[in-house]
C-alpha cells in the first residue's frame, strides 16, 4: 500500500486527488489530510479514508475538529506547527495543494523526508524556487508538477535531451474577461471574476486566471522548475483549454500536450508516475471540437504578464514580493475594497517602489524560509499602506 498525505485536502485540488484515491481504496493508506475552516469536509474525508491524522490550519478550530472526529480513532491537530508535523509523517507521496505561500513550509517539510512531492502549490516555486529544488536534491526527494501546464511540459520532455529545448509555450484560457470591453475591467464584480470559462478551481486561482496573475506565476514556476531562461517562455491565449502547453525543440518541432480541462489528469499523472494508468477523465472528440484557436495575449488586457518578466529579471526575493503583493491585493479585491484592475496597478507599484521596511535589495539571492517570510510579511504591510493611502 502506498502511504499518501494530502496538504490542502478540502480544496479543489485536494478533492480531485481524493476522488482518484477513492477509486482504488486498497492501493492507498491515507496518512494525513489537512484543511482550513471546512471542518465538516475534513472530518468526513478523514473518516471515509481512515486517515491516521487530520489537521486544520486554524488553532481555534481544534475542539471542533476533535468533536467531529470523536469515536473514529483519528488523531486531530491544529495550527501551523501541526501542518508541518503532518507533512513530516512518513509517506511515499505527498500532495502539496494548500493555496498561497502558506503551502511553502509544509511542502519543504515534506521534501525533507525524501519522498515524492506532487506540487500543485505553484507559490512555493515562485517564492522560493532555488530553495525548494536544493532541498529536494539534498534529501533525494522528487518533485512532480501538478499545475496542468507544467505537467504537460514535463510529459512532453520525456525521453528528450533537455539541451535540444528552445522554448516552452504555456497556454492560457484568457479567463473570465477575455472578451469584455477593456473599459469594463475596472468595475467587474468579485462574483464575475470567480467564474472560469473552462476549469473548475478554487476561488483565488480562478480570479488570478481572469487577471492572468495565475499565468504570470506559472511563467516563473516554469523558469524555476525546468531551469529555463525567461526569454524561452511564451504565453499563448487558447480559449478551448485543450492544448495545455507546447515544447519547442531546436529542429523546429513543437510537442503539444492535448487533453480535457480536468485537473484529475495532471494529479493522476503525478500519482501514477512513472507509469500511466487509466484515469476517469473525458476523452476528447477533436472532430466535435472542430477547431482550436490561438492568439497572442493583449498586454493592455493582461498587464500582470509583463510583471513576471520584471520579477525574473530581478530574481532573489522578487518572486516572494510579487506573490505576497498579489495575494494581499487579491484579499482586498475579494473584500470589495479595491477594483479588479487596481490589483495589477498596485502590485506593479510595490515591485517598482520596493519594500523599504524589508530591506534595500529584493534581488539578494540567499533565499531561506525565514527570508521569504520576512519579505512576505513586509510586502503585505506595504500593500496595506498603499491601499489605505
Ligand atoms: P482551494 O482554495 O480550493 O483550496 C486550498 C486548500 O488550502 C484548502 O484545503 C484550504 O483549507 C487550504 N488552506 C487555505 N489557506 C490555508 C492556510 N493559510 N494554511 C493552510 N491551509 C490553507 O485552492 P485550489 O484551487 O485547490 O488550489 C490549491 C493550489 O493548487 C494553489 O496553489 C493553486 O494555485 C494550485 N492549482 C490549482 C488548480 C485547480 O484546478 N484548482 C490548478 C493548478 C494549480
Ligand atoms: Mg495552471
Amino acid at each position: 500500500m502506498r502511504r499518501v498525505t494530502i496538504l490542502g485536502a478540502t480544496g479543489s485540488i485536494g478533492q480531485n486527488t481524493l476522488d482518484l484515491i477513492r477509486r482504488a481504496p486498497d492501493a492507498y493508506h491515507v496518512v494525513a489530510l489537512t484543511g482550513g475552516r471546512n471542518i465538516t469536509q475534513l472530518a468526513a474525508d478523514a473518516r471515509e479514508m481512515r486517515a491516521d491524522l487530520a489537521v486544520t490550519a486554524h488553532a481555534e478550530l481544534l475542539d471542533d475538529l476533535r468533536a467531529a472526529l470523536s469515536g473514529s480513532g483519528i488523531a486531530a491537530a491544529a495550527g501551523e506547527a501541526a501542518l508541518i508535523e503532518a507533512a513530516q509523517r512518513p509517506a511515499d507521496w505527498i500532495m502539496s495543494a494548500i493555496v498561497g505561500v502558506a503551502g511553502l513550509a509544509p511542502g519543504m517539510a515534506a521534501l525533507a523526508q525524501g519522498s515524492t512531492l506532487a506540487l500543485a502549490n505553484k507559490e512555493s516555486l515562485v517564492t522560493a524556487g532555488p530553495l525548494l529544488l536544493a532541498t529536494a536534491a539534498r534529501h533525494g526527494a522528487r518533485i512532480l508538477p501538478v499545475d496542468s501546464e507544467h505537467s504537460a511540459i514535463f510529459q512532453a520532455l520525456i525521453g528528450e535531451d533537455r539541451s535540444a529545448v528552445e522554448r516552452v509555450i504555456i497556454t492560457a484560457s484568457g479567463g473570465a474577461f477575455r472578451d469584455r470591453p477593456l473599459a469594463d475591467l475596472a468595475h467587474v464584480s468579485v462574483r464575475e471574476a470567480s467564474t472560469h470559462p473552462n476549469w473548475d478551481m478554487g476561488q483565488r486561482i480562478t480570479i488570478d486566471s481572469a487577471s492572468m496573475f495565475n499565468k504570470a506565476l506559472e511563467v516563473i514556476e516554469a523558469k524555476e522548475f525546468f531551469g529555463l531562461r525567461p526569454d524561452q517562455i511564451e504565453v499563448l491565449v487558447h480559449p478551448q483549454s485543450t492544448v495545455h502547453a507546447l515544447v519547442g525543440f531546436c529542429d523546429g518541432a513543437l510537442m503539444a500536450h492535448v487533453g480535457p480541462p480536468d485537473m484529475r489528469h495532471a494529479i493522476g499523472y503525478a500519482l501514477n508516475w512513472p507509469d500511466r494508468s487509466h484515469l476517469p477523465v473525458a476523452r476528447l472528440d477533436l472532430a466535435a471540437i472542430g477547431r482550436l484557436d490561438f492568439a497572442a495575449p493583449d498586454p493592455a488586457r493582461y498587464p500582470a504578464l509583463a510583471l513576471a518578466g520584471q520579477v525574473m529579471q530581478t530574481g532573489g526575493h522578487a518572486g516572494a514580493v510579487f506573490n505576497a503583493a498579489k495575494e494581499r491585493a487579491l484579499d482586498h479585491f475579494i473584500a470589495g475594497r479595491i477594483g479588479f484592475s487596481d490589483m495589477t496597478a498596485l502590485v506593479a507599484r510595490v515591485l517598482k517602489g520596493g519594500v523599504p521596511d524589508a530591506g534595500p535589495d529584493m534581488g539578494a539571492r540567499d533565499i531561506t524560509l525565514e527570508s521569504v517570510r520576512h519579505w512576505d510579511h513586509f510586502t503585505r504591510q506595504q500593500m496595506d499602506r498603499l491601499i489605505a493611502a
